[in-house]
């Protein structure tokens, strides 16, 4: 299914005005050591909110941190490996082009026929 970008990096709460339903997503941007460091908020049926780290790098472990490779793209971004939302919900999803695959999410989006 198509992702909706709650529209500000910052923006990245659950409920009305942020991450309300299952495909919205936003940003949070910190500081850390002086190098932006940020990280995507996913829609979670558990919390509301899943926040995973994403960097220019290559996806990995960095300092016992989670990392994801992501391409830069603020509102249809690419994000590689596959999430498994960490708080064990059962999501378990690809990002690829502001697109979301995989379960949970695959119940809402259009099947494709061969
Ligand atoms: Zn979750």
């Amino acid at each position: 299914m198509k992702m909706r970008y709650v529209g500000q990096i910052g923006v990245y709460h659950a409920g009305i005005g942020g991450i309300e339903q299952r495909g919205d997503f936003g940003w949070r941007l910190d500081m850390v050591d002086g190098a932006k460091q940020f990280q995507i908020a996913l829609w979670c049926p558990k919390y509301g909110v899943c926040l995973q780290c994403v960097h220019s790098g290559p996806s990995g472990d960095v300092y016992n941190k989670r990392f994801w490779h992501w391409d830069g793209n603020i509102e249809q971004p690419t994000i590689t490996p596959s999430i498994g939302c960490d708080t064990r919900c059962g999501q378990h999803m690809t990002i690829t082009n502001g697109e979301i695959f995989g379960t949970l999410a695959a119940a809402a989006a259009p099947k494709v026929t061969p």
